[in-house]
């Protein structure tokens, strides 16, 4: 069949016609919604991030209202991803913030966890334990460790390593975290260092 441009225009209106009409006269949802409500980035700020799942490293528009996190989307002047998301990166927004699955409406992720926790040796549960003593048992626990197991010498060669301790970095650090942690690893003696880029 040869349709010309002006024949092409005519034919596309009239199904555009008749697919409006259908959807008035069966009262489609999508028509039902109110004109009034609220764009959802109505009153926002927007802050640019980079996603924190992958070493992959896409730009993001944090829109916050009165101080509330209420949208995580890609942003199209990102050089890396030009506003598309992988995925797992689309999702970012329920770290923070779920659906409520009974009333629908937007609530904070109770599973995330915002404080250190520890389970002690031998305990079935995780207890509260606050940055502080986090970071000071942290320190004593590789101390003890790296004292216990270094290694000066090794069949008559000196080797200065550390075998109690391994090192696994996670893809949400980047290049210069990276440094930092190989950094440390490398001046307790620790060889078992790796990093998971992405997930
Ligand atoms: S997890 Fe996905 S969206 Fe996030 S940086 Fe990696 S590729 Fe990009």
């Amino acid at each position: 069949m040869n349709l010309s441009r002006r024949g092409f225009f005519k034919a596309a209106g009239a199904a555009f016609a008749t697919s409006m009409a259908f959807e008035l006269s069966s009262k489609s949802e999508t028509l039902a919604v109110e004109p009034s409500a609220d764009w959802k980035l109505v009153n926002t700020e927007e802050y640019t991030n980079i996603c924190c799942y992958c070493s992959g490293g896409c730009g993001v528009i944090c829109s916050t209202r009165d101080g509330e996190l209420v949208n995580i989307e890609g942003d199209p002047d990102h050089p890396i991803n030009e506003g598309g998301l992988c995925p797992k990166g689309a999702t970012m927004f329920q770290l923070r913030n779920v659906v409520d699955p009974e009333t629908r409406e937007i609530i904070k992720n109770t599973n995330r966890k915002t404080r250190p926790m520890v389970r002690r040796p031998g305990a079935s549960e995780w207890e509260d334990i606050t940055w502080d003593d986090a970071v000071a048992e942290i320190a004593q626990w590789v101390k003890k460790t790296r004292d216990e197991t270094f290694e000066t010498m090794h069949d008559g060669i000196t080797v200065n390593r550390c075998h109690g301790i391994a090192s696994l970095g996670g893809s949400q650090q980047n290049s210069e975290e990276e440094y930092l942690i190989n950094k440390m690893m490398r001046s307790l003696g620790v060889i078992a260092i790796d990093n998971q880029a992405r997930v």
